[in-house]
């Protein structure tokens, strides 16, 4: 058991020097700054003996972000909870209080970044580029999304194999590596640090709030009443909250820029479901997104973050133009998701690396 965490914990350093392989011909220069990431891993001081060092340090970065935003806001960072970043299993986070220690803990499966930054990967190269004047600019229009996904076939293959490793395998980092168009390496970057941002403030929030004790309590029971399921859920849409607050103040970018990792984030979700849904029955014709026992669906938790920006940023514009371009990437994930249908109707696959 210990053997194989720890096998699992290799796995993004394995994952990295595929990407050195695929990379090395075309675009030498990442093949050069994966290899210097992966020789920084050599000094990280890890939390536990299972933490994944690349991904501990994304963590690591993360975190110390959310606590500036947090002091920022006036909250007290005295009992910072502790954090590490180990194979779970299931790409998931969490934050449980440990009998015995003074501060909580949060967990963090080592994959769960890796599928944020392979997702926010695959979602920018769907943008096409129209212009390098000074900066680089792109395109969120519908038809020319669509125009980009007909001419860039790869886009939709590179998804439906993220979507598979992490479905059927619970591993990401069994997806095929390959390289990224150096002209879509910062916008990458923006969306894959909204989208982690908020799910360390989350579960930051979860804190925050003085959910803990309650989640210990939960721990003891059996059976789960529906008042236990609502008031879960109510602790789902805190955390949320808190944790756009804390994101929308770590973020070095506007609103706009910080909220759509929030968006995207629940496009991932929306998507990994949506797929293991397809794969199963062979379409996705009645498949809803639908609240669990813990948590409320992802549509009821996307309306509630919307209606909090609302109170978070001003001037109210802001908020507005943060909200449109958050339906503007939701619906760019409609077409990605059609495209992907067009593409494989019946979601038949071969050829995925079993489970690790
Ligand atoms: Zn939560």
């Amino acid at each position: 058991m210990h053997d194989e965490s720890q096998h699992l914990a290799q796995q993004d350093l394995a994952f990295l020097q595929a990407v050195i392989d695929a990379t090395a011909d075309k675009m030498a220069w990442i093949s050069d700054s994966v290899r210097q990431s992966i020789r920084k891993q050599e000094d990280v001081q890890l939390p536990t003996r299972y933490d994944s060092p690349l991904q501990f340090r994304i963590l690591e970065g993360l975190v110390s972000k959310v606590k500036s935003a947090a002091r920022d806001l006036g909250l007290s960072t005295e009992e910072f909870p502790h954090f590490a970043c180990i194979p779970t299993g299931r790409v998931n986070a969490s934050a449980v209080s440990l009998p015995g220690s003074s501060r909580p803990f949060l967990l963090f499966d080592s994959q769960l970044f890796l599928y944020c930054h392979l997702f926010a990967k695959t979602f920018a190269r769907c943008l096409p580029i129209l212009g390098r004047e000074g900066m680089l600019s792109f395109s969120t229009e519908l038809p020319e999304v669509k125009r980009r996904l007909e001419s860039a076939p790869d886009i939709v293959e590179h998804l439906e194999d993220l979507l598979a490793a992490y479905t059927s395998t619970g591993a990401p980092s069994n997806s095929k590596p390959y390289p990224l168009e150096s002209d879509y390496l910062q916008l990458v970057t923006i969306l894959r640090e909204g989208m982690e941002l908020f799910v360390v403030a989350h579960e930051i929030g979860h804190v925050y709030a003085g959910h803990l004790s309650d989640l210990l309590k939960g721990l003891g029971l059996n059976a789960v009443s529906s008042e236990a399921w609502s008031s879960s859920h109510r602790q789902e849409h805190e955390a949320d909250i808190l944790g756009l607050a804390l994101t929308l103040r770590a973020s070095g970018y506007d609103a706009a820029l910080a909220y759509v990792g929030v968006e995207l984030f629940f496009v991932s979700l929306d998507m990994a479901d949506r797929y293991a849904y397809a794969a199963r029955q062979g379409n996705d014709d009645l498949f809803q997104t639908s609240p669990s026992s813990t948590h409320p669906s992802n549509e009821d938790r996307r309306e509630a973050l919307r209606i909090a920006l609302v109170q978070f940023v001003s001037p109210i514009e802001q908020a507005e133009s943060a909200k449109a371009m958050a339906s503007n990437y939701e619906a760019i994930a409609k077409h990605l998701w059609a495209a992907l249908k067009t593409a494989n109707p019946s979601f038949k696959r071969t050829g995925l690396r079993p489970a690790a």
